[in-house]
């Protein structure tokens, strides 16, 4: 078998790990292995990338490793645990900006220096040039739309910011960018105003990340971040093109189209359209921060003496039950519950939290059973059944408004009903808002009890009295 056969076979190998691990990513139960699959797909696709060019100074290689690992593992080990959605936007940034990088250098490399680098020489057709500017773009793109997405999570960029003329300024960048790249990459001979034209290009891409995410806010950043996500996949893709590397096109690829798709599941949640929410932006002029009428609240204790008497319980997580670190708390209350003959189901929305998935993920780490979560829409009917609906640090995605007050901002997306439940314990440290800033009318329903205090601390106590309570 010839070096080119091997490499041709260890491709199609790396190929298939990232089909396979992309499958089993799709099931929490099986994530874990689908994740460490497509890693070892990853390192694969660099050691045959390195055998395919060969001519590589190690060094560089090493080095290269030793600094971006060192970045990554500094970042991830001193940040908290809910830190991890601002972690994720920014890594799609980082995403986005590595394959910016790699297309400016390939540009280096055909038109400032020509015949300096063997890769860039044969990269003088025109598909190449082209994929070489999209590249640039769409990973410049996703590098600012992701840090100002890191900073909205952060709650550093708060509101919504209005743009004025956005969408005039959006198809001025975006336009302006490409116009720049082609000409710098067809039409100049002189050296220096084509790498002036790049940075150009790169300066209108960045400006388009910017006035992108800048306007969404609210209930919609859900969206604009798997977008973002697919964008960095798109932007590797074209780097892929650019660098005629299929291996490379095939993971931007697969990334891209997951993150496609994680957007369109977004949008559904939402119950928006793409275009709906990138032109429209999130309003918030009909947002009613306002006063609380009638709000009735209770302790542990009491809360725990009416679960005692329940046949069915719904538990509803959303971002504060990760920010308390409050997942094992819930477990035991459930467990506490299970024990006593209560039937126990979790109810997740698909835009709870900060970040898709996120309340899969934190609830998988309390080892909760996959069995007991339920989408929403395998368990919105069963809320009219339900004895009690413990709501803990959730708000927006349990909000009636979304259903009843056509003027919220939130309107129209499906949420999760928990008020046809008999009765409501909402778990949270007080009436202030959720991501979206508005008020929740379900707090001052009848039947809803507000337990207040931190939703670990609550939990805890909840899951002490249901433990020391005489049996069933
Ligand atoms: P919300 O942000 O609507 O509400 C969270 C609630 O948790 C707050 O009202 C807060 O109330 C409470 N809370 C915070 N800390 C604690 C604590 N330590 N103990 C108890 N409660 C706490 O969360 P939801 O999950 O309901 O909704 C998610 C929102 O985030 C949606 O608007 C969604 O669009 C948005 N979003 C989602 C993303 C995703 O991909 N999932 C990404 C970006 C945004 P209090 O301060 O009174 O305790």
């Amino acid at each position: 078998m010839s070096a080119t056969d091997l490499t041709a076979l260890l491709a199609l190998g790396s190929i298939a790990l990232f089909v396979v691990g992309l499958k089993r990513l799709s099931r929490v139960r099986t994530s874990r292995s689908g994740n460490a699959l497509m890693a070892s797909g990853m390192l694969l696709a660099v050691v045959i990338t390195l055998i395919e060019v060969g001519l590589v100074d190690y060094r560089w290689i090493v080095g290269g490793l030793l600094v971006g690992g060192g970045i990554g593992y500094a970042i991830v080990a001193r940040a908290k645990a809910t830190a991890m959605p601002e972690i994720v936007a920014r890594f799609n940034g980082f995403g986005g900006a590595a394959s910016a990088l790699v297309a400016l250098s390939l540009f280096w490399g055909v038109v400032v220096e020509p015949g300096r680098d063997a890769v860039a020489a044969d990269l003088l057709g025109a598909t190449s040039a082209v994929t070489l500017v999209l590249s640039v773009l769409i990973g410049s793109v996703t590098l600012s739309g992701s840090i100002l997405a890191e900073l909205k999570l952060r709650g550093t960029i708060s509101g919504d910011p209005r743009i004025p003329a956005r969408s005039a300024l959006m198809l001025l960048a975006v336009v302006g960018g490409l116009a720049l790249g082609a000409v710098a990459v067809f039409g100049v001979e002189d050296v220096g105003v084509a790498a002036g034209l790049v940075i150009g290009l790169v300066a209108a891409a960045l400006l388009a990340g910017v006035v992108l995410v800048l306007p969404i806010g609210g209930a919609d950043m859900p969206v604009v971040i798997s977008l973002l996500n697919s964008l960095s996949g798109l932007a590797a893709a074209a780097t892929g093109f650019a660098l005629s590397n299929e291996l490379l096109i095939i993971a931007g690829t697969v990334v891209g189209a997951a993150g496609l798709i994680l957007t369109q599941i977004m949008c559904v949640a939402m119950n928006r359209s793409l275009l709906n929410v990138l032109i429209g932006g999130f309003t918030e002029t009909s947002a009613d921060h306002g006063e609380y009428g009638h709000v009735v609240s209770a302790d542990a204790e009491s809360a725990s003496m009416v679960l005692e008497v329940a046949q069915r319980v719904i538990i509803v997580p959303g971002y504060g039950l990760a920010a308390a670190r409050a997942q094992n708390a819930a477990h035991d209350v459930a467990r506490a519950l299970i024990d006593r003959g209560v039937d126990v189901r979790f109810a997740i929305h698909p835009v709870a939290g900060r970040m898709p998935g996120h309340m899969n993920v934190v609830l998988a780490e309390a080892e909760v059973p996959y069995e007991l979560l339920f989408e929403m829409s395998e368990i919105n009917q069963d809320f009219g059944q339900t004895d009690v609906a413990i709501v803990v640090g959730a708000n927006d995605v349990v909000n009636p408004a979304a259903r009843n007050d056509p003027s919220s901002p939130i309107a129209g997306m499906p949420i999760l009903d928990v008020d046809s439940a008999r009765r409501v314990f909402v778990i949270k440290r007080s009436l202030s808002p959720g991501y979206a800033g508005i008020k929740n009318d379900l707090f001052e329903r009848d039947h809803t009890v507000m337990l207040f205090g931190d939703a670990k601390q609550m939990l805890d106590d909840l899951a002490g009295h249901l433990q020391a309570a005489p049996p069933p």
